[in-house]
């Protein structure tokens, strides 16, 4: 099995259907044909349904489609750096000899412009170790048709949704439209998983959707909507990842308001009106607890081991 060629010549993958032929130029995303990887690392910090007490084997796809400009992993999103071009059999490969016993939870991470890819590396890798569960970690920003390719490929999806209001989305990614295609993105994980978390044995997620949201300082009307449309489209059953790690990036050159770290009035806003709605499942990060740092991939063992 492999992808069918016609998805590169004229790439409409993902909402910025750029057209761009792949096999002769890079597309909105960077992404050539080629398959780009910057880091493969067991990562603990993710929500411990994920993470579990060993980790989740994370994938970093190089290379984004949305490209915030604000984002925290600029080295490899923004700027290509580090970067490894691979077949698909030398990717698997690379899983398999990096992914101990104890784990069976594999992370892509900003897959949406290599989606296309996942089947293939699915089957091979299922085919080695069938109990492995895979989990789909997109800024959001993805085509509901391409998710329904993914149906019997992804176990977790872990999408975000960034942006309830279009000039905010426009401002930072350049994707005004973004609101709307992560909602029927979202609409489809739902639909084909539920709105409930199924657990193993060892409180591990083996399927189902958890949707982050980062709140930016700043931007806090924007949290607020974005909790208005999946409560006005999902009510409170579904499961949720407030996240506050948002860290400043001296590298980039930012809006005033994205110079500073969030404060905890401005969260503490979001999370009432989280409360007040009646979201009930799922995980507020603590704003006490984030170390200001960032991952550096020039660290390739672990880029987040850096400090
Ligand atoms: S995946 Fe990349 S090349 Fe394809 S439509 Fe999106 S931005 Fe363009």
């Amino acid at each position: 099995m492999s992808y069918d060629s016609k998805y590169f010549t004229n790439c409409n993958i993902c909402p910025r259907q750029c057209n761009a032929n792949r096999y002769e130029r890079r597309g909105s995303c960077a992404a050539s044909d080629e398959l780009e990887v910057s880091s493969i690392v067991i990562h603990k910090g993710e929500e411990p349904v994920i993470s579990g007490e060993y980790g989740i084997l994370n994938v970093f796809f190089s290379n984004c489609n949305l490209r915030c400009i604000y984002c925290q992993n600029y080295q490899i999103s923004l700027n290509n750096q580090y970067s490894k071009k691979y077949i698909v059999d030398e990717l698997v490969s690379e899983i398999k000899k990096l992914l101990p016993l104890e784990i069976y939870h594999i992370g892509w991470v900003t897959p949406t412009h290599y989606a296309i890819f996942l089947p293939e590396i699915t089957e091979k890798l299922r085919s080695w170790r069938p109990e492995l569960k895979f989990v789909y970690n997109s800024s959001g920003y993805d085509k509901a048709a391409m998710i329904r390719l993914l149906k019997n490929y992804i176990d977790v999806y872990l999408p975000d949704f960034k942006y309830a209001i279009p000039d905010i989305a426009q401002k930072y990614s350049h994707a005004r439209n973004y609101s709307q295609y992560a909602l029927s993105a979202i609409k489809e994980m739902i639909y084909q998983k539920g709105t409930n978390l199924i657990l193993d044995d060892n409180g591990l997620a083996v399927s189902g959707v958890i949707i982050r949201h980062l709140v930016l300082p700043g931007n806090i009307e924007n949290s607020l909507k974005v909790l208005d449309i999946l409560y006005d489209n999902f009510g409170t059953n579904i499961w949720l990842s407030l996240m506050a790690q948002y860290t400043p990036i001296k590298q980039l050159t930012l809006p005033q308001e994205l110079q500073v770290s969030l404060t905890e009035s401005d969260y503490n806003k979001v999370i009432d009106y989280l409360e007040e709605l009646g979201f009930y499942r799922g995980w507020i990060q603590d704003l006490e607890a984030i170390d200001e740092y960032i991952p550096d991939f020039a660290h390739t063992s672990n880029p987040f081991d850096c400090n």
